[in-house]
Order: C-alpha cells, then sequence, then structure tokens
C-alpha cells in the first residue's frame, strides 16, 4: 500500500517543478538502469525540489547530488533509486537509515509502504527534514544520534540503508540486521568508493558484493546541533 501524499498545489509549484519535468527524470532513471517500477514510480510522485533549497529548486529534478547546508549533499536521484531498488529484492518490511540528510531517502522508504527508521548528526538538517516528511503526511520515526552505532531500541532490521560513505562496513550495523535483511552502504575514502551490498545469512556469516562506484559524503562520528 503506497501512501497517500498531503500536497497542496503551492507546495507542488509549477514550471521546473512540474510532474513533465519528474516524469523526465523517471525516463533518463529508466535509460541508466533503473528497472524496478515501484521505485520509479515513488521518485515519479515525490516532489524533490522541496527537499532543497528554495533557489535550487529548479535542479531538482537534474539526476544529481545538490547542496542542502553543512557541506552536506542530498544523494543524486540515480544513487538513491538503485539503494532503494537492491534494498527492496528481499522485500523488507522495516528499514534503518543512517544519514537522514535531505530527508529525501527516507520519504521514497516510506511512500513505498516501509516501516522507516532513520537517523542523523546534525541537529539542524534533521529538523528541516521531519518537517519536510511531516507536511508530505509521511510517517518516518528519526533520530538525532551518531548513526554508527545504529537504532539497537528498534531493531533487527530487514535492511539497512547507509547514505554516507565509510571506510569499512561498520559492524554493529551489521548486528543490527535480522537473518536475511541486507545492508546497503558506500564504502571507501575521498578517492574512491563502491556502492556495497551485504546479506545476513541463516548462520550468521554474510555475503558481500560490489555494486557500483559511487560518491558520498564520509560518515563522521559525534553530533552536532
Ligand atoms: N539520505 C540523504 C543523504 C544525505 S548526505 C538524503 O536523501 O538527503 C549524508 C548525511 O549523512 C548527511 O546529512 C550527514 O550529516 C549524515 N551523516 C554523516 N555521518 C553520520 C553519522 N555518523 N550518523 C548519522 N548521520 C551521519
Amino acid at each position: 500500500m503506497t501512501p497517500r501524499l498531503r500536497l497542496q498545489p503551492e507546495a507542488v509549484g509549477m514550471g521546473m517543478t512540474s510532474q513533465r519535468v519528474r516524469d523526465r527524470l523517471v525516463e533518463r532513471l529508466r535509460e541508466a538502469g533503473i528497472v524496478d517500477e515501484r521505485v520509479l514510480n515513488a521518485i515519479r510522485t515525490l516532489p524533490r525540489h522541496l527537499f532543497v533549497d528554495e533557489a535550487l529548486a529548479t535542479r531538482a529534478y537534474e539526476d544529481t547530488a545538490l547542496p542542502i547546508g553543512h557541506s552536506q549533499t542530498i544523494s543524486q536521484p540515480w544513487v538513491v533509486a538503485r539503494m532503494t531498488e537492491v534494498l527492496l529484492e528481499n522485500s523488507p518490511k522495516k528499514v534503518l537509515e543512517v544519514g537522514t540528510g535531505s530527508g529525501y531517502q527516507a520519504a521514497v522508504l516510506a511512500i513505498l509502504g516501509l516501516e522507516v527508521y532513520t537517523v542523523e548528526r546534525i541537529g539542524d538538517l534533521l529538523r528541516q527534514a521531519r518537517k519536510r516528511l511531516r507536511q508530505l503526511g509521511l510517517n518516518v520515526r528519526s533520530k538525532h544520534d551518531d548513526g554508527r552505532i545504529g537504532w539497537a531500541e528498534h531493531g533487527p532490521y530487514d535492511g539497512i540503508i547507509v547514505t554516507a560513505a565509510a571506510p569499512a562496513l561498520v559492524p554493529v550495523l551489521v548486528e543490527q540486521l535480522a537473518v536475511g535483511g541486507q545492508l546497503v552502504a558506500p564504502v571507501g575514502g575521498s578517492g574512491s568508493q563502491s556502492l556495497v551490498r551485504l546479506v545476513k545469512r541463516a548462520d550468521g556469516s554474510v555475503e558481500e558484493t560490489t555494486l557500483a562506484p559511487v560518491v558520498f559524503v564520509p560518515l563522521l562520528s559525534g553530533t552536532l546541533d
């Protein structure tokens, strides 16, 4: 069941933020290899321009990462689509995101009907993301914390998505994965990063696959207001 979005006409906007530009982005993602119609539909539905500063709204439907303040970025739509597509492969119900940022990735997961938990270390970004998600009527549970410790209270998760890069996969997050669950995360330093998928098997062992080269901001320690 896809939740219905609560959109005011003025929030949806006209011109460069209209449905037509969103449809064009979806076509571009399809050409770039995204095949899951549920994911393409979520991106077609969600007004990405509401997740960036007004001054950047006209660029919101380009397939590119954009600044959201505090030296952070809203991820490139193709990356959001690909990570979500991978995450959906084992039909998750409950998912954890580390790195809420603008809230866009969390919104995509919520609109797909998943139970979403998200953690962000920068308080200001989290407050803005919460406001957007609330305005869109999307139910996402969020916490201001260092996401490298996950969110044990609500685990284990069928899926964990990390939207900031670390030199290696974080063991605590692997612990919070359910059996059969998968973690999708960028791994690497500032020079070279890859999107990695890890699946947790019944015997506790893990299977790792490298999916694609990506560029993410770093996963940092501690919290900021
Ligand atoms: N998923 C976001 C992408 C934001 S960029 C979106 O859709 O917009 C990555 C985010 O991860 C940044 O907001 C950054 O502050 C956050 N981040 C980095 N290290 C973190 C950590 N240890 N715990 C939680 N969030 C972290």
